[in-house]
């Protein structure tokens, strides 16, 4: 079925949108929740279980103290309250991959409530409230065969691998998110991306979207301006970047031609389409679903005393919008560049290249440059490149000694790539270096200038701009291996 959608640009002339971000993050602890079992991503199915997370009878949980740790960590870097004291739920509810029948989550008492994350949007800061942080455990997979789409919808049979049960999960709602009007679906976007940036360098979690280990559930509401919130849609289990905005951005469109035409948005939830950025229809949600939540009565209560979270906070490695702001400062790099440096994913590869010796400048240009287009054409992570910022920063150090000129540089980093080992060999062993003998330098330039007279002869007329073909003869003959300004300068000083 194709809906009907208003062009982005109205619908945000006639109204409102308000963006609510649900997203679940699996930590990154060596064993499960409640029990011993590891958590090693992509083992064979139904290989890490054991009765406690298979909920067989009379197996109890225990709780994992670092799962308890982590959240707090996470709860202190987005400036939450931590509970003195809290409890663990039982969410009821029936699921072919949750095998115990319930879920142990937090309900009434999460473990941190309260806090916010700044977000920069096209400029301004958004302050993004974090409603409450919790800790629950992870439903195992199924795996629906024989259906078009990997749905259920279709499938001859589903198998279920119970690897992920009882992975520690950590939930992070925000309030509402109001005012952002057309940026709603960057704001959503960039909201997650500082999440995420932010639960890696805490150590956390390996929050990789495409492993499922950091999802999102969007909501969108769209109101007139000054009218009370709409209803609000929840589009479920997002996995990228871009379909965090685009989620938005589709449900906006939608939404405003359900509004214009008189109808009513229905809230339900919302499964997006990642080949075509579109959203269908899933679970109604008009009638509230009843969980029969209870405290957990497996558990004791946690009581994180304060000393331990006090020391948890002392712990707290530099926030990654501090550190931005930080290295454009040191690095003297404007807003946009320090954009560029992150989106490219090359942030820590830079740092890491100028803790190595090159300059700033020189590592930007480098990792920015070159090996984003290596990386581009081989269809590669930069950080996937088989080179280190150590052998960039030599490069970058060969290149500002005159020993590499940039053409030399990139045959350089050619061999690097190709596995022939650190620049300094390369070069030895390839004869790569700049020509930086002056006496070979002037018999090339003097060979050039004998080869091509009536070039030389239009240089002695005052035609400057001609130099540049007998530079272009010196480097052919040096096989690129002459500082092509030097070359320049040896021209002019015996033609003018
Ligand atoms: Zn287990």
């Amino acid at each position: 079925m194709t809906e009907t959608l208003i062009p982005f640009a109205e619908a945000i002339e006639r109204y409102e949108p308000v963006i609510g971000l649900e997203t679940h993050v699996e930590l990154g602890t060596r064993t499960k929740m409640f029990c011993g079992c590891v958590t090693t991503f992509g083992a064979e199915p139904n290989s890490q279980t054991c009765p406690v997370c298979l909920g067989l009878p009379g197996s109890l949980p225990v709780v994992n103290r670092t799962a308890i740790e982590y959240t707090i960590r996470i709860g202190l870097a987005l400036n939450c309250t931590i509970a003195e004291w809290c409890r663990f739920a039982r969410k009821n509810y029936f699921y072919p991959d949750m095998p115990k029948n319930f879920q142990i989550s937090q309900y009434d008492e999460p473990l941190c409530t309260d806090g916010y994350l700044d977000v920069e949007v096209n400029g301004k800061t958004v302050r993004v409230g974090i409603e409450r942080v919790h800790l629950e455990e992870d439903t195992g997979k199924s795996l629906h065969v024989g259906g078009a789409t990997g749905r259920i919808h279709g499938a001859e049979y589903s198998l279920v691998d119970y690897n992920r049960a009882g992975i520690p999960l950590v939930e992070i709602v925000t309030r509402p998110v109001t005012g952002t009007g057309e940026d709603a679906p960057v704001a959503a976007r960039l909201y997650v991306t500082e999440l995420r940036d932010l639960l890696r360098s805490l150590g956390v979690s390996d929050v990789r979207m495409e492993e499922g280990s950091l999802r999102c559930d969007v909501n969108t509401s769209l109101a007139p301006p000054g009218a009370p919130w709409g209803t609000r849609t929840e589009t479920k289990n997002v996995n990228s970047l871009r379909s965090v905005e685009r989620a938005v951005e589709f449900e906006i469109e939608r939404q405003a031609a359900v509004l214009d035409a008189g109808g009513r948005v229905i809230q339900e939830t919302r499964h997006l389409h990642e080949d075509t950025g579109t959203t269908t229809s899933g679970r109604s949600k008009e009638e509230a679903q009843d969980y029969r939540y209870f405290p957990e009565p497996d558990l004791v209560p946690v009581a994180p005393p304060r000393d331990w979270v006090e020391q948890i906070r002392a712990s707290l490695p530099e926030a990654p919008a501090k550190v931005r702001a930080r290295l454009r400062a040191e690095w003297n790099v404007s807003a946009l560049e320090m954009d560029a440096i992150v989106n490219a994913g090359a942030l820590d590869l830079v740092l890491q290249t100028v803790a190595a010796g090159a300059s700033p400048a020189d590592a930007r240009k480098w990792w920015l440059g070159e090996l984003s287009r290596r990386a581009h054409d081989l269809g590669t992570e930069l950080t996937a490149l088989p080179i280190t910022p150590a052998q960039v920063a030599r490069i970058a150090e060969l290149v500002a000694a005159g020993t590499l000129n940039d053409r030399l540089a990139r045959d350089v980093i050619d061999a690097v790539l190709a596995g022939e080992g650190d620049p300094d060999a390369i070069v030895e062993a390839r004869g790569l270096a700049v020509v930086s003998d002056e006496g070979a330098l002037t018999a090339a330039v003097d060979e050039a200038i004998a080869a091509n007279p009536e070039v030389a002869a239009k240089i002695r007329d005052g035609k400057i701009a001609a130099a540049g073909v007998l530079v272009g003869a010196v480097m052919k003959a040096t096989r690129g291996k002459a500082d092509a300004a030097r070359v320049r300068e040896l021209i002019l000083e015996r033609l003018t």
